[in-house]
């Protein structure tokens, strides 16, 4: 039975888009089979990972969605695409945009997500969504499907603001509608080696390593942006990098292997 991750922060640029990626290859790197959700209506996960023009695909997360309100069945693995290094995706456009408009007249708005993932969970190991930067409905969806979910952040302090935010959010959704929701951690991406970063940092394990996992850091490094652009992984790009190496560590971590 698969277990669903998602990476959430409502801030943009913290590298959501990019863990996912780097976590659902890793996953399948180690053998296992991991499904990748495109969760963002600007389709960026779709985008970075080589799927040319979202916005014209005929067949997205917006179809699943829509067909799972309207009790009309698919076939199996419908939308469904294939990466090829090893996980499938579920990709996005900005019809996604459209089914969070049409969601707020549907009864149990909040479970779309989580009934199409439970007819998923027998067929893969992991599945992985990569949120919105946003804590609207479709956020909302994805945080009642999980069962668990990494926080990556920016080692800057108006990121650190919006993590209570966050936290709060999460604490409602437990109480509401998924009462086991866990925490994998919060995982610093794009960090620098500047002061400023290191005492954001420090000051990140003071207000939330007590409760919360802190994963080790993840560099900044102009290889893993590239790797967007080339719809490949920094696995593949600079397999001895720093950046490669830390995403391999989180990906073990995460599938409970240690450090
Ligand atoms: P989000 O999904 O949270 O908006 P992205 O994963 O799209 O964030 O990352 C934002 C930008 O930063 C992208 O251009 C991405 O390629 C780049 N980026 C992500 N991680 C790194 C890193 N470790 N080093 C340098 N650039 C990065
Ligand atoms: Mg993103």
């Amino acid at each position: 039975m698969a277990r669903v991750i998602a990476c959430i922060n409502q801030k943009g640029g913290v590298a959501k888009t990019t863990t996912t990626m780097h976590l659902g290859i890793g996953m399948a790197r180690a053998g296992k089979k991991a499904l990748l959700i495109d969760f963002d209506p600007q389709g960026s996960l779709t985008d970075c990972m080589g799927f040319p023009e979202p916005d014209e695909m005929e067949e997205t997360v917006a179809d699943v969605l829509l067909n799972t309100v309207n009790e009309i069945s698919m076939e199996k693995g419908f939308a469904i695409l294939r990466h090829g290094e090893g996980v499938d995706v579920l990709p996005a456009n900005i019809e996604l945009s459209g089914v969070e408009v049409s969601l707020v007249n549907v009864m149990c708005r909040e479970a779309a997500l989580k009934n199409y993932i439970a007819g998923l969970r027998g067929s893969y190991d992991y599945i992985l969504i990569d949120c919105m930067p946003s804590l609207g409905i479709l956020t909302v969806n994805a945080l009642a499907a999980a069962d668990s979910v990494i926080i990556p952040v920016k080692a800057e302090k108006p990121s650190m603001r919006g993590l209570q935010q966050l936290l709060r959010t999460i604490g409602k959704v437990r109480r509401s509608m998924n009462p086991d929701l866990q925490i994998e951690g919060i995982l610093p991406a794009m960090v620098g080696r500047t002061n400023y970063n290191r005492d954001v940092l420090r000051a990140l394990g003071e207000a939330y390593g007590s409760p919360l996992k802190i994963f080790d850091s993840i560099p900044l490094a102009v290889r893993v942006a590239e790797t967007a652009v080339e719809g490949r992984s920094i696995y593949l790009r600079d397999r001895n990098s720093s950046a490669a190496k830390a995403y391999e560590k989180l990906t073990r971590e995460v599938m409970g292997y240690g450090g």
